[in-house]
């Protein structure tokens, strides 16, 4: 059996005693194993990456730039053989991959602006004959730790502004869809990078406590689930590194009375089962306000009712769930939601995929009068399972999302102006979108969460993804002239 190896210094490195297997959620056969790096293995890819830092940190702007484009020619001639690597091991149907692909490539050709974004300031004469400029540095070896639902966009949120501002990554991907990362490594090293500025390493909990905990990492990236996501930031803010982590989600979008409704049923199906609800920025509550519960969810039904779900290279709308552990969770998730009165107007657990052999499915589901005690309205489920709530008024839909543990996504779908202004000034969420469903901002504005959606303060890429992988340095100069001198103990004052 193939064994997916850890990318270390330029080269494969072996699996040591301790793998896992990798599957195919859509056939559920095992394709191949993954090495689970030891405390060792994580050890030597940051000792590569340290090793690497000096003289990539010290190489100009201009070359490591050129590289940075070479890497963004190569993925943009080949994305379609990482898209197809996503489908198999994640199930997201074959476009779903090219379009984070395309996502994570935005970010590349951001980073290629580097020399622009890493630029200082110079003030002349701040003090009589003293000038202070500021600079932009780079940290050292970075660790990106990300999850199984965005094999290659999640790491190129980070890996490109880390790499193109003189850093070196251990990137370790999540160990269900681990080949992607072996993928872009490889392309990198194409592309020209040196070796030791980028490497992978494979695994579980240990490569990840090795690299919060490892003196030489200077600041980490994770990308996961919130309960992860608080004890990475705990415990790599506790061992003094800079760390942004963020977490789940439980996304709401409001319809409010005067929207369209057909356009709002399109978004509903789009953010609800797009990736299999298997997005951080999935809408898994909708809020109905007024009198259109009912045309509402007739129209969402109809459209439920007629997606194809099955292989992701079978030209489908819906792929598989990641894992057969998975698949039954959510499917306990519609369970529960029926047991706890909700009306199950679409049961996505009967489906019959089209795809050979035993792959992980659930079918689009959609549940309406459903209330906030409900568990299918209070845990992200991260499956294709749209709940919606039949709400008074826009305040209490309003209400209700600021009232969520989460604040990674939201959207409100009105003609109203003012409604949409109010929403956008007052609502408790990082992301909003306004008759937009899935408001992922480019690459050169933030994307993070607010509450439980992210710990730390800095989102990922634009201008605060420039400045988490760059430290500011200040200076102050004054070159003395013959007859400037004298003792003063007093604190540096301006004259
Ligand atoms: P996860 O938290 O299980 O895993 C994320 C990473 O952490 C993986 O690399 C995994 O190997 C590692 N990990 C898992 N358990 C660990 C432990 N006990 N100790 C140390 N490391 C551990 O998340 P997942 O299931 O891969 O991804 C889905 C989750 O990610 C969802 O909650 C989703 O909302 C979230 N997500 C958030 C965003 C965002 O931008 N906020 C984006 C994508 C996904």
């Amino acid at each position: 059996m193939n064994t997916i190896e850890h990318w270390i210094n330029g080269s494969y490195v072996p699996a040591g005693e301790r793998t896992a297997p990798v599957t195919n959620p859509a056939t559920g056969k095992v394709t191949s194993e993954v090495a689970l790096a030891s405390v060792e293995d994580g050890n030597a890819a940051v000792a590569a990456a340290k090793a690497a830092f000096p003289a990539w940190r010290d190489m100009s702007l201009t070359r490591r730039t050129q590289i940075l484009f070479a890497f963004r020619e190569l993925l943009n001639a080949r994305k379609g053989e990482l898209a197809a690597i996503i489908t198999s091991e994640h199930g997201k149907v074959l476009d779903d991959a090219l379009g984070e692909v395309s996502r994570g490539q935005e970010v590349v050709e951001f980073a290629c602006g580097m020399p622009h974004l890493m630029k200082g300031s110079y003030t002349e004469n701040a003090s009589t004959k003293v000038d202070i400029h500021s600079v932009r540095q780079s940290l050292g070896p970075v660790a990106i730790i990300s999850p199984f639902n965005f094999p290659a966009m999640v790491p190129m949120w980070f890996f490109p502004l880390a790499i193109a501002a003189g850093n070196t990554v251990i990137l370790k991907p999540s160990e269900k869809v681990p080949t992607a990362a072996n993928w872009m490594a490889e392309l990198w090293k194409e592309a020209g990078l040196p070796d030791g500025v980028f490497n992978v390493l494979q695994g579980d909990k240990v490569a990840v406590d090795t690299l919060l905990t490892h003196p030489d990492v200077k600041a980490v990236s994770f990308v996961g689930s919130t309960p992860i996501a608080k004890y990475v930031y705990e415990t790599a803010t506790a061992h003094g590194k800079r760390v942004q982590a963020l977490g789940g989600a439980k996304n709401h979008m409001i319809v409010l009375p005067d929207a369209d409704l057909d356009l709002a049923a399109d978004a509903a199906i789009n953010a609800g089962f797009g990736s299999a609800g298997e997005r951080c920025m999935a809408i898994s509550a909708l809020l109905a306000v007024g009198g259109i519960a009912d045309e509402l969810v007739a129209k969402i039904a109809s459209r439920a009712n007629a997606l194809r779900t099955g292989d992701g290279l079978r030209g489908c709308d819906m792929g598989p769930l990641v894992t057969s552990a998975h698949r039954d969770k959510v499917a306990g998730y519609v369970d529960a939601g029926e047991e706890s009165g909700a009306t199950l107007v679409v049961d996505g657990r009967t489906i019959a995929p089209d795809a050979e052999g035993d792959g992980f499915f659930v079918g689009p589901t959609l549940f309406d009068n459903v209330t906030p005690d409900m568990s299918i309205y209070q845990d992200e489920i991260f499956g294709p399972v749209l709940s919606v709530l039949r709400v008074d008024s826009f305040d209490d839909a309003l209400a209700m999302i600021n009232a969520n543990p989460y604040g990674n996504g939201t959207a409100v779908f009105t003609n109203d102006g003012g409604a949409a202004r109010r929403f956008q000034n007052e609502v408790e969420v990082g992301m909003v979108g306004i008759n937009v469903p899935v408001p992922v901002p480019m690459a050169y504005y933030s994307f993070g969460g607010w509450k439980n959606s992210l710990f730390g303060d800095t989102h990922a890429h634009g201008s605060e993804g420039v400045s988490f992988f760059t430290r500011g340095k200040a200076v102050t100069t004054r070159w003395v002239d013959p007859s400037h001198g004298g003792i003063n103990l007093g604190f540096p004052q301006n004259a």
